[in-house]
C-alpha cells in the first residue's frame, strides 16, 4: 500500500497516512488537531509513480522476426 502525504490548512501540520490508492484523495484527518486535511504531492510520490509507468526496456539484442527465434531468416527485416 502506497503512503501518501497530507497537509492541514488548520495548523499546517504535514503528515502521511497508509491507504489504498483508491482513496488517496479522501480528507485525512490531522493527527494534531483532528481537523480535516488534503492531500498534497510529495517528491516520494511523484517517483514512485515515474517508476511505475515504465515500458519494456530498450535494447537487448538486434530485433528478431515473429516467425523465427533467429535474426537472419529469410523474413527477418
Ligand atoms: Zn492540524
Amino acid at each position: 500500500m502506497p503512503v501518501y502525504e497530507y497537509c492541514c490548512p488548520k495548523c499546517n501540520a504535514k503528515f502521511e497516512l497508509l491507504r489504498p490508492a483508491s482513496r488517496a484523495d479522501e480528507i485525512a484527518i490531522c493527527e494534531h488537531c483532528q481537523s480535516p486535511g488534503h492531500r498534497v504531492l510529495s517528491t516520494f510520490a511523484t517517483i514512485r509513480r515515474g517508476a511505475g509507468g515504465e515500458t519494456a526496456p530498450m535494447g537487448g539484442g538486434a530485433p528478431s522476426c515473429g516467425g523465427c527465434s533467429a535474426t537472419s531468416c529469410a523474413t527477418c527485416r
